[in-house]
């Protein structure tokens, strides 16, 4: 049994989705900071995609040098805050930590990070200045973590820098894809905000680039192009009635809970198909917005779930079930969907196979896909030259993020097939020192 009220207002919204790493103050920060041990070579270090030196940014906290602090952190990663709050840091620079192996609690690395990038957001500290111009011109497809980092790192190389999105709002999947008990939709504007300030890029909003001639044109126009595009909608599963009203993929499930929670409508039954982080974020926010029972179905044993053990911990204490070793035979329902028939499944040679006269019918209000997101093939068919692999992903040189067509660079989920924004920001990162290189 799920255990929150449905909300009814902004309040009640914000006490379903409490946050998870809520800001430390000064005496906590204090406190957190003078736990580290500052090790030589850093385990912390080795695991964080974006190589912060966190030993470093952790010091200058507990000497009250919090500029100092959020410079170290932003010169690594542009995402300071968001990584600090939506960051796996369980598996990575916390899982990590030395205190582990004395069975003593990790350095609490992510909240310790957004302390010090918040205090700079709010004081809007200058940190960095753009290079003076040096009279050529990027164009960003996307902005999002990957997007954004790049055209952050070529402003500082002196690149007029143009963005262009497809939606309203920057920063991608970590505004409408990140679960909200882990970071505000007001907290990611404000860096984004911060960050515009700070570079002094230019975004153009509700400017999808879809056609050939849109990308002849930027061509024309750019000295070279980064493709910070992420990933489609949800994939299909192939079954009946994938288009009933009550069927929903999860991520456009998420962005609308993101958008505007209070117009979410869950029902009081909700199954959610899939193993994947996406999954447990959908199920444990139908939870939150007052799902009365939520089951996650997947069709293998809980051990081969893709999620991490914490996200999976995550929903079920919020009260979601776990249902393995079920694959979804057919939907129910002709107008609506109202349940779905699933058949029992074992493993046979690695594939899970459906266990003959196991089937039985589960009722539902809402069903949820999640069952991954498509790759933006059709958009990358209109650049010539350009190759991806049979995942989907973009090719590129791994160390100049270069793709096949030489003006093209990429980054993000769109080439790594999908990770975390602390991958994508990395990588935006990586393709603008690859630009520059490139440009010289
Ligand atoms: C539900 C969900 C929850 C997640 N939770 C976490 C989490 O807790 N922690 C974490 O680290 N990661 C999480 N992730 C993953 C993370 O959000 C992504 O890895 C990251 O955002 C990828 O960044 P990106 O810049 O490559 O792509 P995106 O964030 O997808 O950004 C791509 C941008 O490009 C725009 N765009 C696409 N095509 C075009 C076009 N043709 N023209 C113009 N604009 C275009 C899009 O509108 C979008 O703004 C989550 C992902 C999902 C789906
Ligand atoms: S491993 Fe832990 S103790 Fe050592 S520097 Fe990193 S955060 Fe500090």
């Amino acid at each position: 049994m799920a255990e929150h009220k449905r909300p009814t207002n902004q309040e009640e919204v914000d006490a379903n989705f409490a946050q998870l790493h809520p800001l430390m103050n000064t005496s906590e920060a204090y406190y957190e900071s003078s736990r580290c041990l500052y090790c030589y070579d850093a385990p912390c270090v080795q695991a964080c995609p974006s190589d912060i030196d966190i030993p470093l940014f952790i010091r200058q906290i507990n000497n009250q040098n919090l500029k100092g602090s959020a410079k170290t952190i932003y010169e690594s990663n542009y995402f300071g805050n968001v990584c600090g709050k939506v960051c796996p840091t369980e598996v990575l620079c916390e899982g990590a930590c030395v205190h582990n192996h004395q069975s003593v609690k990790p350095i609490e690395i992510g909240r310790l990070q957004s302390y010090a990038t918040t205090k700079a957001i709010k004081k809007d500290s200058k940190l960095f200045t753009p290079a003076k111009s040096n009279g050529k011109k990027v164009a960003v497809i996307g902005a999002g973590p990957a997007g954004i980092s790049c055209a952050c790192e070529l402003r500082l190389h002196g690149y007029e820098v143009d963005i262009f999105e497809a939606k309203d709002q920057p920063s991608g999947l970590s505004l409408y894809g990140c679960a909200p008990y882990k970071i505000t939709n007001q907290e990611i504007l404000e860096e984004m905000a911060y960050l515009q300030k700070q570079f002094d890029f230019n975004i153009k909003y509700d400017s999808p680039i879809r056609t050939a001639e849109q990308l002849k044109r930027l061509e024309s126009q750019y000295d070279a192009i980064f493709l910070g595009i992420g990933l489609g909608d949800t994939s299909s599963i192939r079954l009946k009635g994938e288009d009933m009203e009550n069927c929903v993929g999860a991520t456009e499930f998420i962005e609308q809970v993101k958008l505007d929670p209070l117009s979410v409508k869950v029902g009081k039954k909700v199954i959610v198909i899939g193993g994947g982080n996406t999954a447990m974020d959908a199920a444990s926010e139908c939870a939150r917005l007052g799902a009365e029972q939520v089951i996650l179905a997947y069709r293998r044993d809980k051990e081969a779930m893709r999620a991490y053990d914490f996200e999976y911990d995550l929903a079920k204490n919020v009260g979601v079930q776990g249902w393995f070793n079920l694959q979804p035979l057919e939907f129910l329902g002709t107008d609506t969907i109202e349940g779905v028939r699933f058949i029992r499944t074992m493993i046979e040679n690695g594939n899970a196979k459906g266990i003959p006269d196991s089937e039985f019918n589960e009722s539902c209000d809402l069903l949820i896909l999640a069952t991954g997101q498509n790759k933006q093939v059709d958009f990358l068919q209109k650049i010539s030259d350009m190759k991806w692999d049979k995942k989907g992903r973009i090719e590129i040189d791994p160390e100049s993020r270069q793709t096949s067509n030489p003006k093209y660079f990429a980054g993000g989920d769109a080439a790594n097939g999908g990770a975390e924004v602390v991958n994508a920001s990395a990588e935006g990162k990586a393709a603008a020192k690859g630009i520059h290189t490139f440009l010289n």
